[in-house]
């Protein structure tokens, strides 16, 4: 009769009510799921990033390292002008013994603060290890590559050292050297310029000849 059917169609409006509301809940799950694996995975990503930025950092003075350098120099141009310094800092290990080897640390930390500063944009400051640090300019001729050692030099030399310790004095001598292409030889000829400047009096910038 009538009202068994009117009750047979409710019934069957209710279930399908029912199981569309379960539809869209397992739906809603599924979407709330793939969100979480969506920000696993870019978690998962930022994490390998800050890894990866890890290995090319220096952990005392947070500068680039040697790794990263490389890669700095791998993406100069093959033909462009550029030009490298090497850095050193004169009498370090004097300055380990006499003040101990923490405040060593801490110049290493504030050389690496004033490297920073001083570089214009597209510039690198790296350190190479132990108390050798390198910058990279390009594109730079001998001669701005000297203006740019000479403010570094001189920005060194006038650091507030006695803020790191009483009666600290730290200068460093450099050695620049144009870059053709070849990493290894601009280093090398940019150390001998180095040694150049340590044999001369310390404290003072010296350039390979071009
Ligand atoms: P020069 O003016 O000829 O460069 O003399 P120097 O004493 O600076 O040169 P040398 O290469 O003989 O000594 C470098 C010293 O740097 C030796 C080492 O104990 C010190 N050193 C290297 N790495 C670190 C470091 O990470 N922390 C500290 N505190 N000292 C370091
Ligand atoms: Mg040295
Ligand atoms: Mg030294």
């Amino acid at each position: 009769d009538a009202l068994a059917h009117c009750e047979a169609v409710l019934a069957f409006e209710r279930r399908r009510a029912i199981d569309q509301a379960r539809t869209l809940a397992s739906l809603a799950v599924s979407r709330s799921d793939l969100q979480m694996v969506r920000l696993a995975h870019e978690r998962e990503r930022e994490r390998s990033t800050q890894l990866e930025q890890q290995t090319l950092k220096d952990p005392l003075t947070g500068l680039p390292n040697r790794r990263r350098l490389d890669q700095v120099f791998a993406l100069l141009e093959p033909g462009a002008v550029a030009a490298v310094a090497m850095i050193d800092i004169d009498h370090f290990k004097h300055v380990n013994d006499v003040f101990g080897h923490a405040v060593g640390d801490a110049v290493l930390r504030e050389l690496g603060q004033v490297l920073q500063h001083s570089m214009r944009d597209g510039d690198t400051a790296a350190r190479l290890g132990g108390e050798e640090f390198c910058l990279v300019l390009p594109p730079a001729s001998l001669e701005v590559a000297a203006a740019v050692a000479e403010r570094v030099r001189a920005a060194i030399e006038a650091t507030d050292w006695e803020r790191v310790a009483t009666g600290l004095v730290v200068t460093a001598s450099l050695g620049i050297a144009p870059w053709h292409g070849d990493v290894t030889a601009a280093l090398k000829c940019a150390d001998q310029a180095l040694y150049e400047a340590k044999r001369m009096g310390r404290n003072r910038v010296c350039a390979a000849a071009e």
